[in-house]
């Protein structure tokens, strides 16, 4: 559908779950937040409920995330019923890639039309550093398992400001060998990354041109987002580069977000949305709960402010909670 700001709207973020088995310095804290109750969180039939309204305003990508989207039971049959939902085009997740190892083979057979993992360091000290959890071989090996099992992979790399320039570009090269698109985010102030400063995209972008040469504009489209995304010579894959801050792309924003307890959330900035929860749990009909949806998105704010430093109705959830 088209928004207010004549943006066209057909992405929706779901947020399956607030619970993960990583804890990185900059979306969880070292004890883990308290996590919703089981009652608190979408069924699968609210979620499908919910999907297909969506879809008939035109949403037809979605993509889940969390928390971490695989220590979710069942979710692989959340990726068969969503894939069956009328009008929806794409299903993808987000995941740290801990459990993709033993799920990737099953998350294809199911329909999975791509897979982010998420992954700062090649470094297994560093790696553990930052999630507070040793288990860089298995994200590693679960890398592997979802391209042997022939879903489209990308990687997503959130680099701080302190982070090893030669550790970054070993991420990068990944690309080089794998036919997978590695991109670069930048630390956005939401929870606990307010607390750190993200590398500044033309520095990145300067290390990696010293080292494999001229970054090449890509001229194909390569996803449903943001990203910009180049070549390089050599390179299997691209480099993508995600600069929310600082190459502010809220003016083709083509997304919303639902959170695991069902607040649709219209911008990642602001904590303003809708919660769909109780009215479905209320009984609300589909009729009336596609109108809520609709005047909902109808709403959704003209662009983010993280630019200043004091801004109402500001999120103050961490990534994990939202939905990242
Ligand atoms: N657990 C999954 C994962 O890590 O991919 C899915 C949820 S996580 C919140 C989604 C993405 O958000 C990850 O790539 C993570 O690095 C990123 N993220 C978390 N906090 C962030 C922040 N403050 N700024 C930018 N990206 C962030
Ligand atoms: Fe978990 Fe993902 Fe947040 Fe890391 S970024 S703590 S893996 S939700």
């Amino acid at each position: 559908m088209i928004d207010s700001q004549g943006r066209t709207i057909d992405y929706l973020r779901i947020s399956v779950t607030d619970r993960c088995n990583l804890r990185c310095v900059y979306c969880m804290p070292e004890e883990g937040i308290v996590p919703m109750a089981h009652n608190e969180i979408l069924t699968y039939e609210e979620l499908e409920r919910i999907c297909a309204c969506a879809a008939k305003l035109g949403i037809r990508k979605l993509k889940l995330t969390g928390g971490e989207p695989l220590v979710r039971l069942g979710i692989v049959d959340l990726v068969r019923r969503l894939k069956a939902v009328e009008g929806i085009e794409q299903v993808t997740m987000t995941t740290n890639g801990v459990l993709l190892g033993e799920a990737a083979s099953s998350l294809a057979t199911a329909g999975l039309d791509g897979i982010n993992v998420s992954i700062d360091t090649l470094d297994r000290q560093e790696f553990a550093r930052i999630t507070r959890r040793d288990e860089l071989p298995q994200v590693l090996g679960g890398i592997n398992s979802a391209l042997e099992a022939g879903l489209r992979v990308k990687i997503n790399c959130v680099p701080t400001r302190q982070a090893d320039p030669d550790g970054l570009l070993k991420i990068a090269a990944i690309a080089k060998e794998k036919p997978v698109q590695v991109r670069f985010i930048e630390m956005m102030p939401i929870g606990l990354g307010e607390r750190f400063e993200g590398l500044p995209e033309e520095k990145l972008k300067a290390c990696m041109e010293e080292r494999f040469g001229k970054l090449l504009p890509c001229s194909d489209r390569l996803g449903n987002g943001p990203a910009v995304y180049y070549s390089l010579k050599g390179f299997a894959g691209h480099i993508g580069f995600i600069s929310a801050v600082t190459e502010k792309f809220c003016g083709g924003c083509n997304r919303v977000r639902l959170t695991a307890s069902g607040f649709l959330k219209l911008c990642l900035h602001y904590d303003r949305g809708i919660d769909l929860r109780a009215p479905l749990r209320s009984g609300m009909d589909d009729i009336e709960l596609l109108r809520l949806l609709e005047r909902a998105i109808a709403q959704k704010p003209a662009a983010h402010h993280f630019e200043q430093a004091e801004v109402a109705h500001r999120e103050l959830h961490s990534m994990a909670q939202i939905g990242g």
